[in-house]
C-alpha cells in the first residue's frame, strides 16, 4: 500500500475530532482506531467469543455485548489478562483498519489514533493536534460535564504533551476560534495534496 496515510493524535480535548471532521468535510477518508477496536468485538464476532471463552460468559452484558468497564477492571489488575487481550485484538483491529483505508478513494487518508501510544505501522506521517492543558480541561468540562479530577486523571494517564509533539511531522496548534481551525485545516489539506502529488 503506497497510499499516503496521515495519523491524527492529540490529548483529550485537544480537538482531534474537530480536526478530523473538517478533513472529512473536505472529502478525506477517515478511519478511527477506537471505532475499529469496538467493531471487531461486535456480538457474533469470533473475537468476542474468544474473549468470552477466556474470561467467562459474564464478561458479556445481558444483550450479548462486551462489558468494557468490567474487562477494563480485569486487565487493570492482571497483566497476563492484559497481554492476552492485546495479542487477541491486535490482528483483527489492524485488519479492520487496513481494509477501511484500502477502500479509500480520497487522494490521501487519515487514521485517528487515541492519545498517541507510539507509531502505528499503517501511517507514514503523524499530525499532532495540540492545545495547552488549561484549554484541554475547559473544553472537556464544557463538552461532557466530567469533573476536573476525572479529566486530570485522563491527562496524566496519556503520554505527556512533549512526548506527543516529539512524534509529530505536522502540528495543528488548536488554540483559536473555529474559523482559525478551518483555515489551518485547509492549509494543511493543500500541503498534503501537494505532498501526495510530488511523491
Ligand atoms: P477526545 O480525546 O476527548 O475525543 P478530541 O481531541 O477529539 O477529544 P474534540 O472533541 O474535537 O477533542 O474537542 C473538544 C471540545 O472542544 C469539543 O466540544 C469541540 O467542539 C471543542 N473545540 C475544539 N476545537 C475548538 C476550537 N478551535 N474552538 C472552539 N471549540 C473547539
Amino acid at each position: 500500500m503506497n497510499q499516503l496515510i496521515i495519523g491524527i493524535t492529540g490529548g483529550i480535548g485537544s480537538g482531534k475530532t474537530a480536526v478530523s471532521n473538517r478533513f472529512q468535510a473536505l472529502g478525506i477518508t477517515i478511519a478511527d482506531a477506537d471505532l475499529a477496536a469496538r467493531a471487531v468485538v461486535q456480538p457474533g464476532s469470533k473475537l468476542l467469543s474468544d474473549i468470552a471463552a477466556k474470561f467467562g460468559q459474564n464478561i458479556l452484558t445481558d444483550t450479548g455485548e462486551l462489558n468494557r468497564p468490567k474487562l477494563r477492571g480485569i486487565i487493570f489488575a492482571d497483566n497476563d489478562a492484559r497481554r492476552f487481550l492485546e495479542r487477541a485484538t491486535h490482528g483483527p483491529i489492524m485488519d479492520q483498519l487496513r481494509s477501511e483505508l484500502a477502500t479509500a478513494t480520497s487522494p490521501y487518508a487519515m487514521l485517528v489514533l487515541s492519545a498517541g501510544t507510539g507509531r502505528n505501522p499503517l501511517i507514514n506521517r503523524m499530525l499532532v493536534v495540540d492545545a495547552p492543558i488549561e484549554l484541554q480541561q475547559s473544553r472537556v468540562l464544557a463538552r461532557d460535564g466530567s469533573t476536573l479530577e476525572t479529566i486530570n486523571q485522563i491527562i496524566d494517564a496519556q503520554p505527556a504533551r512533549h512526548e506527543r509533539l516529539a512524534l509529530a511531522d505536522d502540528i495543528i496548534e488548536n488554540i483559536g476560534s473555529e474559523q482559525a481551525l478551518d483555515d489551518k485545516v485547509a492549509a494543511l489539506h493543500q500541503f498534503y495534496l501537494d505532498l501526495n502529488h510530488h511523491d
